[in-house]
């Protein structure tokens, strides 16, 4: 048999699925030929195949290298469920205990250890595994390796030991972190630099990216929840005492809300999960530490209500949406005061420079994903080194922003900053701007100055959004210690009226938030009415809304409107049972 078809084989009848995902089939005949490779996949893309069946293509136990115990367990659990022999080393086990489960994996023909970086390090594993045929080395979440991530392990970098002591045993490197800092990190600690590497797209075509300034956030929350009642999503808040608040606010506006965040009691947290997890309307509201590992499908939308704090941790978190590939949203709400408040986290960090460098590049590249008039889509993917074409279903390519020449405007906010001797924060410089008589105003005689109230026709939310715009715009800058506003390099054209400069316009979001999938009314008035048709059949079957239609099913029936029985078993999702319970209602309601 080929690799091919044993690989093909392996695919259908050990884990019962039809077809390859993207280079899963590539990847999977190069390490089973023996080769290394460095494999970066999104999340959900299916990374784990890659080294299971070459693993079990080959002769021996595969190691698998993993950060955390706890997505050991669920590989080694979902495994089992499949047949497949597994185990996992704890890192608290004794050496006496580590070597029994090692005997067992060699007479009883386990395939797959999943042990922690610490332990492959010791030498004492090292030796017990001499005997013992391996069939390949995985390196799970390899970003780990990379002190420029969040998730940095020091003993991942030790793992080059592995290509030193079994030059001939196949290894390969999984992650998710497309940052090209990273990536450098990984192919050096690892002796990866000869391996192939494959890079899968990180494009979500199913994916609609809003983003919204703040401008009585819960108000536009709201308008957003309203235009998708009985729909599951994650709102994400920056901290816990917020995230209470939130979800309490929802709850008083009768949405189905729960809290999550590590300060709830264990029970509570768990249970609120749950619930999550099963139930297809559900809205979680949670800190970031929500969604690691979770594999809900039908997540229809991830709402940052806070800015996320850089790009990568962004595309992780709004990545959680639509797993099932069907139509989903991404929403970000942001304002000036977060940008602030998180450039000074990192700016007052006790990190080295470089880091600190390094994290508010990150932090930059989010802020003018938010601050950006181009496809979001092609913002996000440019930041990862990816290109694309125009998305089409964005807010800026649905409804491009409209621009006007602020140019005189900037170069008064600008020119202010400079008389002030970039000495003064943003309140001061407003003031002065809008002719304020204030006590500073007085006490530091900002009143003598020529730009005084030059801009006392606009308000100060206006002023404040367009210092907003000049800051991501990286003309502006901000001196975290005092607060106070700096010109950079880029200011200088302008000020000297060598430069235009266009900003947008406010956008109104009713019109932002349009769900792009629903053409027409009719369309969204059906899409409505069998959403509400799924929910008390639900209720009256006690099964979950999933169960009785998928999301797909829905938007199947929207597009197509089968008008009998025969149309709607063209429907994805309808088989002979559901036909015969459903028919008639789906029918109806398509015919109404
Ligand atoms: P990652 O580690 O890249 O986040 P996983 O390996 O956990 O992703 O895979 C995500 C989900 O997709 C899992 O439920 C997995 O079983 C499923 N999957 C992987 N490959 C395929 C495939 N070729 N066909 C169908 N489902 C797949
Ligand atoms: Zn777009």
């Amino acid at each position: 048999m080929t690799y091919k078809s044993q690989a093909h084989e392996i695919l259908n009848t050990i884990f019962g699925y039809n077809e390859f995902r993207g280079q899963q089939e590539e990847i999977i005949g190069h390490v089973a030929n023996g080769l290394n490779a460095f494999v970066l996949m999104p999340t959900g893309g299916g990374k784990s195949l890659c080294y299971q069946i070459p693993a079990l293509m080959r002769d021996g136990v595969a190691i698998v290298v993993s950060p955390l115990i706890a997505l050991m367990q669920d590989q080694v659990a979902t495994l089992s469920e499949l047949g497949i022999e597994a185990v996992y080393l704890a890192s608290n086990l004794e050496p006496e205990h580590v070597r029994n489960i090692l005997i067992q994996v060699k007479e009883h023909n386990i395939k797959f250890v999943y042990v922690t970086p610490e332990r492959v390090n010791s030498y004492r594993f090292l030796q017990l595994l001499e005997n013992i045929p391996i069939s390949l080395f995985a390196i799970d979440e390899a970003h780990c390796v990379s002190h420029w991530g969040h998730d940095f392990r020091p003993e991942y970098q030790k793992l080059g030991i592995l290509a030193t002591t079994y030059p001939h045993v196949p290894r390969i490197a999984l992650t998710a972190t497309a940052d090209h800092y990273t990536r450098v990190d990984i192919l050096h600690y690892l002796h990866l630099k000869e391996a192939r590497a494959f890079h899968s797209s990180f494009m979500r075509n199913n994916l609609v990216y809003i983003v919204q300034e703040k401008n009585n956030a819960k108000s536009q929350l709201l308008e957003f929840l309203n235009g998708h009642i009985g729909q599951s999503g994650i709102i994400y808040c920056n901290s816990r005492n917020s995230v209470d608040k939130l979800a309490g606010f929802l709850q008083d506006n009768n949405f189905p809300a729960l809290a999550y965040h590590a300060g709830l009691e264990p029970a509570i947290r768990e249970n609120n999960h749950l619930k999550f997890l099963q139930n297809s309307s559900m809205i979680i509201v949670a800190t970031v530490a929500f969604g690691l590992g979770i594999d809900k499908p039908d997540v229809r939308y991830v709402y940052h209500f806070d800015m996320p704090r850089s790009i990568d941790h962004f595309y992780q978190e709004s990545g959680r949406a639509g797993r099932d590939d069907m139509p989903a949203f991404s929403v970000v709400s942001f304002g000036f005061k977060e940008i602030i408040e998180l450039s000074r986290l990192i700016i007052l960090s006790d990190s080295d420079n470089l880091k600190k460098k390094y994290e508010l590049n990150r932090l930059k590249k989010i802020i003018a994903y938010c601050d950006s008039t181009n496809c979001r889509q092609y913002t996000l993917l440019e930041s990862m080194s990816e290109k694309s074409a125009p998305c089409g279903r964005c807010d800026n390519c649905t409804n491009p922003p409209k621009m006007i020449d602020q140019t005189i405007t900037v170069q008064k906010i600008l020119a202010t900053i400079y008389k002030v001797g970039q000495r003064f924060g943003i309140t001061q410089i407003i003031d002065i701007l809008r002719g304020r008589a204030t006590i500073n105003i007085q006490v530091w005689e900002h009143h003598r100055l020529s730009t005084f109230g030059l801009c006392s026709e606009l308000n100060a939310k206006s002023l404040r959004r367009i210092i907003r715009q000049l800051y991501s715009r990286g003309i502006v800058d901000i001196d975290f210690t005092t607060g106070a506003l700096k010109l950079t390099d880029k200011a200088l054209p302008i000020l000297r009226k060598l430069e235009d400069i266009y900003l947008p316009v406010a956008g109104k979001l009713q019109q932002r938030i349009k769900d792009v999938w629903l053409r027409s009314e009719l369309d969204e008035r059906l899409y409505r009415s069998l959403i509400n048709w799924r929910h008390k059949v639900a209720v009256l079957h006690r099964v979950s809304q999933h169960a009785i239609l998928t999301e797909r099913s829905i938007y199947e029936i929207v597009k197509h409107k089968p008008k009998n029985t025969g149309e709607l078993q063209k429907i994805y999702g309808i088989g002979a049972s559901k036909l015969e319970r459903f028919a008639t209602d789906l029918i109806n309601l398509v015919n109404v």
